[in-house]
């Protein structure tokens, strides 16, 4: 098996990320096949036992045991994606939420302090408010937009910051560089989940983030296929701290999975661009719309964040916010009248969803909680997809008659 070099043969030249996109990792069989295989098998044959003892003594990433520790077709995405991420190495979880867990369980013991921003996905939220905290961990929750907050609230014995870049489904954008800044000041490890930003449209490693942790369930799929998730960090971090937790834990990657997230890795650049590009036409063609109160997208100049959101990413991301006038209902009536974006709760998919995050991802909330992340009784998320631009705004503008 071979590996593709990350430079271009015979030169230093840094390749460019779409080219890592479709090349690094790949690893062919003495078959040679042009399309990644999906080796889907648990375990590996030993030639001798003395071969057995000595690679349960040492086995290293071209030699594998069981496929709860590691697999090659899970290899190839987990150096692909860590091609992409621009860190040295990746771990691949079962899902998202495996690989936050797996993050932040791996880093932390009883009493250690961590920081994060509140507004988080639903689930982020009940690890660190309610596991974590069962086992000793004191976390403060602070406003993520609120630079002053993060300074007053990292201190000398903070072991972790965690945020999302961009927060599911409020679209607030975090000063990424400033609060690594502060946390580096204190040796304290960043770890972010960059689910909204995609490996695409920014430079975590460059910012300063040391953990970039992925549900590829979202755009990495792409298709809405697969759960999976990944952590992405330095080859110290990813092989010394976070392989032991989940490999004895069990929260592995199938073989099956890996193999349609590294095929998703090949085009993801040019899906989230697009789908960045339809995002911001329809941003803009709802903007100022009777039937809405806002619309919340950080790649229009109305976001409160526009500046920093411009500053750190390329684009404005593929979701989008619309609080509907007159509430619930208001929210139901467009969301009955679509007939091209579909209902559901995935983002990053090929097809365009709407989700009604106050009676479905963020219900768990109470009514105070979720005033405070801005999820109104009106707001409606939505993920942009692939369709023409103008059928997906044709179809808006009509749900948004009907309301
Ligand atoms: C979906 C999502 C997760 C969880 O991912 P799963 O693959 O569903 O476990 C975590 N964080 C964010 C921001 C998400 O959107």
């Amino acid at each position: 098996m071979k590996d593709t070099p990350q430079t271009a043969a015979g030169s230093k030249r840094a390749l460019s990320k779409r080219t890592r996109a479709v090349h690094a990792g790949t690893r062919r069989s003495q078959y040679g096949e042009v399309s990644e295989a999906m080796f889907l098998t648990q375990g590996f044959v030993y030639p001798s036992a003395e071969a057995a003892e000595a690679r349960f003594i040492k086995s290293g990433r071209e030699e594998f045991i069981y496929a709860r520790y590691g697999n090659p077709t899970v290899a190839m995405f987990e150096d692909r994606i860590a091609a992409m991420e621009g860190t040295e190495d990746a771990f691949a979880t079962a899902s998202g939420m495996a690989a936050v867990n797996g993050a932040m369980m791996s880093l932390l013991k009883a009493g250690d302090h961590v920081v994060s921003a509140k507004a988080l996905f639903g689930s982020c939220l009940y690890i660190l408010e309610e596991i974590l905290t069962r086992f000793g961990v004191e976390v403060t929750f602070v406003d993520g937009t609120d630079l002053a907050a993060w300074q007053a609230a990292i201190r000398p014995d903070t072991k972790v910051v965690f945020f999302e870049s961009i927060s599911n489904p409020a679209l607030e954008v975090i000063d990424i560089k400033s609060v690594c800044d502060l946390a580096h000041a204190y040796d304290a490890t960043v770890v972010m989940d960059n689910v909204f930003a995609t490996p695409c449209f920014q430079d975590s490693v460059a910012m300063g983030v040391d953990v970039v942790v992925y549900s590829t369930t979202k755009h990495i799929d792409g298709q809405g296929r697969c759960l999976g998730g990944v952590i992405c960090g330095t080859q110290e971090f990813v092989r010394k701290t976070a392989e032991p937790y989940l490999k004895h834990t069990g929260g592995a990657m199938s073989p099956f999975n890996a193999w349609v997230m590294l095929k998703g890795l090949e085009h993801i650049d040019l899906r989230v661009n697009a789908q960045a590009d339809t995002a911001l036409a329809i941003a803009s063609a709802l903007e100022g719309h009777a039937a809405l109160e806002n619309v919340l997208f950080p790649g229009l100049p109305s976001h409160p964040q526009h500046a920093l959101a411009m500053h750190q990413m390329e684009k404005g991301g593929t979701v989008l916010a619309l609080d509907i006038k007159g509430g619930k209902e208001a929210a139901f009536r467009f969301l009955n009248a679509l007939e091209i974006v579909i209902i559901s709760n995935n983002l990053g998919d090929a097809k365009s969803i709407a989700t009604h995050p106050a009676t479905t991802t963020h219900q768990r909330l109470s009514v105070d909680q979720r005033t405070h992340l801005g999820i109104t009784d009106g707001l409606v998320r939505l993920s942009v997809g692939l369709e023409g631009t103008e059928d997906l705004i044709a179809d808006i503008m009509g749900a948004l008659e009907a309301v």
